[in-house]
């Protein structure tokens, strides 16, 4: 069910982390492991597909902080479990809550800082991208819990990649040129270069971000992607959160 787990990530025993696929799930085709009661799915579904996916991890339904996302810029502490409305980035140092994002082709994000145990779960469409979504989180681990940018690890996971992701003129204008691709009729977005590069602006190493190669779009055995079957996908879930008494 999970696909592409990052070393960087793994790599911390008090770490848990996730990120689902569209496989494994018993919603019917095309929706498969869909993890969103939002795309028409059937609630029963739903809720079975969220404890194969979730207990897979050793995570409880009840230890979930779930944002209603908004594609804003907007970061929430989550000191307990529960959904938090208007936000797209959740942090928390508290272990036992499980910071989830839901995405279909917006870039899950995920933060670590390994010495302060902070972690923080981010869904960067290019709304969210381009108002810096993810710098402004690992500002906030900074200012807010004294993080060290040194000591923050990064995992951007699956997302509409360069490959596929065409933009308009109304978002290519929002971008630096260095994170636009102009070819022949059409300008794509490369959203896991805009956010690296905000995360070294801040001063987290290159060598601490570790980028999923995967396109949701290109990948369809693997991946919901909402630009490629509209209302035909479903969401997958990330959630990354601190093991109980790992502080
Ligand atoms: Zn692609």
């Amino acid at each position: 069910m999970t696909v592409n787990r990052p070393a960087i990530l793994d790599a911390n025993p008090f770490v848990k982390f996730g990120l689902s696929t569209r496989l494994g799930g018993v919603s019917p085709p095309p929706l498969g492991m869909n993890l969103s009661f939002h795309v028409g799915d059937l609630d029963a579904n739903v809720v079975k597909n969220r404890e194969l996916f979730f207990g897979s991890l050793e995570i409880g339904l009840a230890d979930l902080a779930i944002p209603m996302q908004v594609h804003s810029n907007i970061v929430k502490y989550a000191d307990v479990a529960g959904t938090y409305p208007q936000c797209d980035a959740l942090v928390t140092d508290v272990p036992g809550v499980f910071l989830c994002v839901s995405v279909a082709d917006c870039a899950p994000i995920f933060l670590l800082d390994n010495k302060k145990k902070v972690v923080a779960a981010v869904h960067a469409g290019w709304r969210g991208t381009a108002t810096h979504l993810v710098w402004t989180t690992a500002n906030m681990m900074d200012n807010v819990y004294g993080c060290n940018p040194k000591d923050i690890v990064a995992y951007i996971g699956p997302c509409v990649s360069s490959c596929c992701y065409t933009v308009g003129d109304d978002v290519a204008s929002r971008f630096a040129p260095q994170f636009l691709k102009h070819d022949q009729s059409r300008v794509t977005l490369d959203l896991k270069s805009a956010s690296i590069s905000q995360l070294t602006d801040l001063g987290i190493p290159n060598s601490q971000i570790e980028v999923s190669s995967h396109c949701t779009i290109c990948d369809s055995h693997l991946f919901h992607s909402f630009r490629r079957d509209r209302e035909k996908s479903g969401r997958m879930m990330g959630v990354i959160g601190l093991v109980p008494g790992s502080n």
